[in-house]
């Protein structure tokens, strides 16, 4: 299990900022999406793209512009986005030729550096991988994500998983296992809404608190609603109702040990404030470059949440992409450890809030 307060984090003069009561956390996150192209087909998906320009590998002098924006609009994560599989594409291949990588992940490392560079955590999101390129990545790379979504098997036999062979529950969780056997603190979470029952949303959540048990490396765990878009096989779809929203909410706050984060997206959240009250202490990364998977759905600026927050009694905080009980020498290389230090001393803390900018879109 992670330590709490670990010494390391002491001798680097890092305050502790955490303190779970009436504190609500978000990270100043930027996106930046290497491809759009993913090998899959899930039912909600607006994300994936297998032709055109956003089918293709953006530079690394390309990534270095978007990163100098990042920073340039204060942002102290760089959350890194793509799809599964995006080595069987030709496009993307050539391109990784061409810039002298022999694979993605390579390129991956050396955009994570760039972010080293300019003061911004990389938080990678690419789907499964693997123990060794976890182990790769993690020199610097300070934390990892991703959803885990669901167990329930039944819905690969339904439009949300029929063409994703990698939604695979026992793949998605042999990721998770990965990257707890290669010590890299992980974000996961579930997608409400897509086909599963509450009892599955449950053993959902009972799995990853097992794997967590096991490794301890689980630092928060998203429950976000399935959206529906335009063009995908489950536009015509309802989202959840918000009470099994805020049930499943409830249920992970009951069911994950106390270090493990509940977080919602409150740019697609309803209600998000009653999320709150159910459990949620984390908005997530809010990125003043839009979200990228809900490109319709802009967040508000961080004082705006902060303004509604007030209002019930909770102050809004920033927080980096790693969280603090696993900022240690036992999970990070001495790479990331000192980049945190550095960003950590940038990072506001405290939002103000002002009534005046209660619906203020951030931009
Ligand atoms: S795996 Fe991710 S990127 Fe690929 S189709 Fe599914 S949701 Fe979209």
């Amino acid at each position: 299990m992670p330590l709490r307060r670990p010494a390391c984090y002491r001798a680097l003069g890092i305050p502790m900022l955490h303190s779970r009561s009436k504190i609500i956390t978000y990270s100043s996150s930027w996106t930046f999406v290497p491809t759009h192209y993913c090998r899959n087909t899930c039912g909600y998906c607006a994300f994936v793209e297998r032709t055109g320009e956003r089918a293709q590998l953006v530079s690394i002098n390309e990534a270095r512009k978007e990163i100098e924006r990042a920073r340039s609009a204060g942002a102290t994560e760089l959350l890194v986005m793509s799809g599964e599989g995006v080595e069987e594409s030709r496009p993307v291949r050539d391109r990784l030729r061409r810039e002298g990588f022999t694979n993605y992940i390579d390129y991956l490392v050396a955009v994570a550096r760039i972010a080293l560079e300019h003061d911004i955590l990389p938080h990678i999101n690419i789907g499964n991988v693997n123990e060794d390129e976890l182990r790769e990545l993690r020199q610097v790379v300070p934390s990892m994500g991703m959803m885990l979504e669901t167990v329930d098997d039944k819905l690969r036999r339904t439009p949300a998983h029929l063409r994703a062979p990698d939604k695979e529950p026992a793949r998605r969780l042999a990721t998770l296992r990965a990257a707890g056997a290669a010590r890299v603190p992980w974000t996961t979470g579930l997608l409400v809404g897509i086909g599963e029952t509450e009892t599955s949303r449950a053993e959902t959540i009972k799995t990853i608190v097992q794997i967590h048990q096991q490794f301890g490396h689980i630092q928060e765990v998203i429950i976000q609603p399935f959206t529906p878009h335009a063009k995908t096989l489950m536009e015509n779809a309802a989202p959840p109702r918000f009470e099994e929203l805020r049930d499943c909410v409830a249920m992970a706050r009951a069911l994950l040990p106390d270090e493990v984060t509940v977080q919602i997206p409150p740019n697609i959240a309803p209600r998000f404030l009653e999320l709150i009250e159910a459990g949620a202490t984390d908005l997530g990364g809010v990125s003043s470059d839009g979200d990228r998977i809900n490109p319709e759905e802009r967040w508000l600026a961080p004082r705006s949440y902060a303004a509604s927050l007030m209002k019930r009694g909770y102050a809004l905080q920033s927080r980096l992409a790693i969280y603090d009980d696993w900022i240690a020498n036992d999970w990070m290389s001495s790479e990331t450890l000192e980049a945190v230090a550095r960003v950590r001393r940038r990072l506001p803390q405290i939002i103000a809030a002002s009534p005046s900018s209660e619906k203020e879109v951030y931009v």
